[in-house]
């Protein structure tokens, strides 16, 4: 079975916008969302274009301000604080990745933790390893939902997660854990990894080199999720970190890349805003 997050996400953000119709009469207007883009990196423009049509379709309203690769640090916190004073703003995001003289995390925690749509905010990631009320990453988050409409009973499974970034390896694990997985993480440093991976009966993979996961490496059967973005060396096109022609006849269930976990990050993107748009009012 190939989950299509393609058509996850497609379903969502119509009940989404159906929801969002209703806004104007309820609470006076429709949610706000701000992304940030600093410079033009190419992948980022794409990301940002992702947002503003994810944002369009569900019927919120999206600005996107680009400043140059030559903004100072001092700046762009000067831009952070109106959007946070902003009553109009609901929620903010700064695209990353930042140019190096800029620290990310400084930016990430200057953006009000209400209005932190990514889920980043360092208050934001202590509530979550709390189990207190937060706003979810967006990609972990739409992992969890995958698997979910999908029918996988998580509880109780072995679920192996390769990388442990901020984004996605740990929220991810985390997840997985409060919904009664027993959680492997494995990193660069595990060894004998294709050991490791061949016990997990669900397996998430976020390393970031394309098809680094081979079939042999699979157990049939395995759920697996593919969180890389990667170009295929051979033929230029997208692919994610997972040998996808090679395992999708050994998986009970697979996402493709693209069109899997991509497309649900943004949906929840989407839902992160009316979260916080709501808790406004
Ligand atoms: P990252 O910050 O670069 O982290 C990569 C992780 O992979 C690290 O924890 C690293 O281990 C681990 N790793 C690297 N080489 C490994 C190896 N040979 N064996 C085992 N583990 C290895 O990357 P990220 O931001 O998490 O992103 C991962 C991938 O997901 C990228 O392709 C990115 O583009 C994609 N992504 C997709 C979405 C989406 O919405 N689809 C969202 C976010 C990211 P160490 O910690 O030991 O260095």
């Amino acid at each position: 079975m190939i989950i299509s997050g393609k058509e996850l996400s497609a379903r969502l953000k119509a009940e989404m916008a159906e929801e969002v119709k209703g806004f104007p009469a309820k609470y006076g207007r429709v949610p706000h969302l701000v992304v940030v883009l600093v410079g033009d990196n190419p992948a980022s423009v794409s990301y940002v274009t992702g947002k503003a049509k994810a944002s369009a379709e569900v019927g919120i309203r999206n600005t996107t301000i680009r400043r140059p690769e030559s903004i100072s640090e001092a700046e762009l916190l000067e831009l952070i604080a109106s959007l946070n004073a902003d009553a109009e703003v609901d929620g903010i995001l700064v695209q990353l990745p930042l140019p190096k003289h800029i620290d990310e995390d400084k930016v990430i925690a200057a953006i009000d933790k209400s209005k932190d749509v990514d889920g980043f905010h360092p208050l934001n990631v202590a509530a979550l390893w709390q189990k207190q009320p937060c706003t979810l990453p967006c990609t972990p988050k739409g992992i969890i939902k995958m698997l979910k409409a999908a029918g996988v009973e998580i509880a109780g499974k072995r679920a192996v997660v390769i990388g442990r970034s901020n984004i996605v390896g740990l929220p991810v694990s985390k997840l997985l854990l409060d919904e009664n997985a027993t959680v492997t993480m494995a990193h660069s440093r595990t060894r004998n990894l294709a050991e490791v991976t061949r016990g997990a009966e669900i397996l998430v993979v976020a390393i970031g080199r394309p098809k680094f996961i081979t079939a042999d490496m699979v157990s049939e059967g395995t759920v697996v999720i593919d969180v890389g973005v990667n170009r295929d060396p051979e033929t230029g096109k997208l692919c994610g970190d997972v040998d996808f022609a090679a395992i999708e006849p050994k998986a009970s269930v697979i996402t493709p890349v693209p069109g899997g976990v991509g497309p649900m990050t943004i949906c929840c993107l989407m839902e992160n805003t009316i979260e916080c748009f709501k808790r406004r009012f």
